[in-house]
């Protein structure tokens, strides 16, 4: 296996509420998605380490800013998940707040990788998020989480579905399996690349 595609070497830095609570890094990529999208699976499945993130069997407990960083590539913000649907409005917000006031102050961001459910595609949610992040002309990348859920047959159609309900082209979406490795190579590819920019 080369260089690029070896497991990301993640490290934790430290979690904040604040994000300008958090250290100053030189070049930095954020995970976002909505609870259950498959984000901690994922971060996982980057770091071939079954709990550095944790996954969740209650959807919507780390809710704060958790920062990595490795030898090789730019730190990773593992943001907390949105749109747990029974948290209660004003911690909803708070939540809101810290991603939006972390997104918006961060200003060595250089790719914010949102994930999208690929069996499910977006949620109101997501284009929610989506339309705030293009207005405010952040730099974004589209990752499709759970492709061993969708049959292959309907993959082609989910795939086309799922760009134009992001409003991206198909193209520019890269589908990921944390569950069978699919994909998992070309996401740490472009992480480390996205730090060398
Ligand atoms: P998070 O809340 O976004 O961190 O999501 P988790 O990583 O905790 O995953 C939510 C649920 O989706 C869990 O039951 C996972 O086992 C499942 N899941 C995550 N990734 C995959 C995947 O690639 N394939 C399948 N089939 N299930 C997945």
């Amino acid at each position: 296996m080369g260089k690029t595609t070896s497991p990301l070497q993640l490290k934790f830095v430290t979690s904040a509420i604040d994000a300008h609570d958090l250290p100053f890094t030189r070049a930095e990529v954020a995970m976002v998605g909505r609870s259950n999208v498959g984000k901690s699976s994922l971060i996982n499945a980057l770091a071939n380490h079954r709990q550095l993130a944790h996954v969740s069997t209650t959807p919507g407990r780390t809710q704060l800013l958790n920062l990595f960083e490795q030898p090789d590539g730019p730190t990773v913000m593992d943001l907390p998940g949105y749109g747990y649907a029974k948290v209660p409005e004003k911690i909803r917000g708070s939540w809101q707040a810290m991603i939006e006031g972390y997104l918006l102050g961060r200003e060595n961001l250089v790719t914010i990788f949102t994930l999208v459910d690929g069996e499910i595609g977006p949620t109101k949610l997501d284009v929610g998020l989506l339309e705030w992040v293009r207005h405010h002309e952040l730099p974004i990348q589209i990752v499709a989480t759970k492709l061993d859920k969708v049959k292959p047959s309907k993959l082609g159609v989910r795939k086309q579905e799922l760009a134009t309900g992001c409003g991206v082209d198909v193209a520019s979406v890269v589908w990921v399996s944390a569950d069978k490795g699919t994909g998992i190579d070309e996401l740490r590819a472009m992480i480390r690349r996205a730090g060398s920019r």
